[in-house]
C-alpha cells in the first residue's frame, strides 16, 4: 500500500486502521510535503519502504534525520517520484489523500496505472473529470470513494454501480436518487449579518469532524458540498435531478439513496474517517476501524434543513458550474483554494471567498477541448492568476 497524503489527517485516519490491522498490509511508500517530524514518526512506527517529501529542503531535512537514527527508510527525490511510487509494480492500494490541485498528477499516475485507487483528493476528480474517469475505465483501475458521502453512497449502491462508477446508469439500477448530506458547518445557525467577521480559527473549528484546514474552510462555506456534488456526478454519472443536497447538523447519516420504489438506504456511523477508509482498504470485505459503534440511545434526535443558498453562496457556484462545464469546474476549484488560503492568511473576509471565485468564473474564457488534461492544467493555472489579482484588489 502507498499513502499520498501520508503527514495529514485522511493520512493519520489510514494509519489509526493499519495500526488496528497490522498483518494485513503491508506499507511501501508514504509521501507527505514539509512536516518532516510527522514524517519522521510514521517512519519509526510503520517502517515504509520508500518516503518522499514534496518539499526539497523538507525532503533533505528527513533523509538527514533518518540516517541519525538508522532508519532503512529510503527517501526518494522529487515531486516526480511521488508519481513514479505511485505507478510502482509492488503497490495494489493507493490512499489518494494530498490536499488540493498537488494530488492530480500522481493520483492520476495511480489511476493510469491500474492500481485501486481510494479517493479522497476530491479536488483530483473536480478538476480532471471525466479525464480522470476515462483513465479508470481505460486501465481498469478501481476507484474506492473515501469521502465519507460518497462511500456512503457507494454503500448503498448495488453491485452494478459499484462496478461502473463514472459510467453506471442509476435510472437502470432503480436509483431516483442520491441525497448528499452535509452538517452545514460551524456558521449553520450564525446570522448570516455577522459572516464577513469570522476568524479563519472559528472556520476551522468544525462541530462534528476534524480535518486539515483547507477542507474545514470549505466545510464552514459549503464549496466542501459543492465539491462533493461534482464528485458525486462524477462518480455516479447523475442527471441534475438525481442529486439533493441536505443539511443534516448531527453528520451520523452520511448520504443515502433513494430508489423508484420509496427505499431510503441510508448509511450512519460516527463521524470518523477511519470507518470509511477501513470500508476501502478492505472492500469488499470488512475490517476493524477502531471506530466506537453508534449508541443509538444517546445519539438524541436527527434533523434535516434544506440549504440556503443566501448563507452558502459557495454551494450554489459549484452546482451552477457542475452543469456549465469542466472547465467551469476547474477554475471553480482553482479559485477556491486560491480564496481559501487568502481567507486563512488573514488576507480577506470569510465572505468575500465565494466573490473571488465567482469573479474567476465570470472571467472565464473557454480554452479548447475539455477531454485535454493541458487545457485543464491551464484553466487551472489561469484561474490562480486570476484569483489572485482579485484577491489584491479587494486587499487594496
Ligand atoms: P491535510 O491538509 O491534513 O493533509 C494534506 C496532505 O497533503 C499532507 O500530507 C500534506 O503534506 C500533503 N500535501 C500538501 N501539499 C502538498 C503538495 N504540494 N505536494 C504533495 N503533498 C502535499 O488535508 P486532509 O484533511 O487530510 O485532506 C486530504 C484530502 O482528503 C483533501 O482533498 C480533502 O478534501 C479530502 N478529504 C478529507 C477529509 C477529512 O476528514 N480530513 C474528508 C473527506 C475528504
Ligand atoms: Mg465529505
Amino acid at each position: 500500500m502507498l499513502i499520498l497524503g501520508a503527514t495529514g489527517s485522511i493520512g493519520a485516519s489510514t494509519l489509526k486502521v493499519l495500526r488496528n490491522n497490522p498483518e494485513a498490509y503491508d506499507l511501501y511508500g508514504v509521501t507527505g510535503a514539509r512536516n518532516v517530524a510527522a514524517m519522521l514518526d510514521i517512519c519509526r512506527e510503520f517502517s515504509p519502504q520508500y518516503a518522499v517529501m514534496a518539499d526539497p529542503a523538507s525532503n533533505m531535512a528527513l533523509m538527514d534525520a533518518l540516517r541519525n537514527e538508522q532508519l532503512s527508510t529510503e527517501v526518494l527525490a522529487g515531486e516526480q517520484a511521488i508519481a513514479e511510487l505511485a505507478k510502482a509494480e509492488a503497490v495494489d492500494l493507493v490512499m489518494a489523500a494530498i490536499v488540493g490541485a498537488a494530488g492530480l498528477l500522481p493520483t492520476l499516475a495511480a489511476v493510469e496505472a491500474g492500481k485501486t485507487v481510494l479517493l479522497a483528493n476530491k479536488e483530483a476528480l473536480v478538476m480532471s473529470g471525466a479525464i480522470f474517469m476515462d483513465a479508470a475505465a481505460r486501465s481498469g483501475a478501481q476507484i474506492l470513494p473515501v469521502d465519507s458521502e460518497h462511500n456512503a453512497i457507494f454503500q448503498c449502491m448495488p453491485q452494478a454501480i459499484q462496478q461502473a462508477l463514472g459510467h453506471c446508469d442509476l435510472q437502470q439500477a432503480g436509483v431516483s436518487k442520491i441525497l448528499l448530506t452535509g452538517s452545514g458547518g460551524p456558521f449553520r445557525y450564525h446570522s448570516i449579518d455577522a459572516l464577513p467577521v469570522v476568524s479563519p480559527a472559528e472556520a476551522c473549528a468544525h462541530p462534528n469532524w476534524s480535518m486539515g484546514q483547507k477542507i474545514s474552510v470549505d466545510s464552514a462555506t459549503m464549496m466542501n458540498k459543492g465539491l462533493e456534488y461534482i464528485e458525486a456526478k462524477r462518480l455516479f454519472n447523475t442527471q441534475p435531478k438525481q442529486i439533493e443536497v441536505i443539511i443534516h447538523p448531527q453528520s451520523i447519516i452520511h448520504s443515502m439513496v433513494q430508489y423508484c420504489d420509496g427505499s431510503v438506504l441510508a448509511q450512519m456511523g460516527q463521524p470518523d474517517m477511519a470507518t470509511p477508509i477501513a470500508h476501502v482498504m478492505a472492500y469488499p470485505q470488512r475490517i476493524t476501524s477502531g471506530v466506537e459503534p453508534l449508541d443509538f440511545f444517546s445519539l438524541g434526535e436527527l434533523s434535516f434543513i434544506p440549504p440556503d443558498f443566501s448563507r452558502y453562496p459557495c454551494l450554489k457556484l459549484a452546482i451552477d458550474a457542475c452543469y456549465d462545464s469542466q472547465t467551469a469546474t476547474t477554475c471553480l476549484n482553482a479559485a477556491n483554494e486560491i480564496a481559501v488560503a487568502a481567507f486563512l492568511a488573514g488576507r480577506i473576509k470569510f465572505t468575500q471567498i465565494a466573490q473571488v471565485v465567482a469573479a474567476c468564473l465570470d472571467g472565464l474564457d473557454y480554452l479548447g477541448s475539455e477531454t485535454e488534461l493541458s487545457v485543464l492544467l491551464e484553466v487551472d493555472q489561469r484561474a490562480r492568476v486570476q484569483a489572485s489579482a482579485v484577491v489584491k484588489r479587494i486587499c487594496g
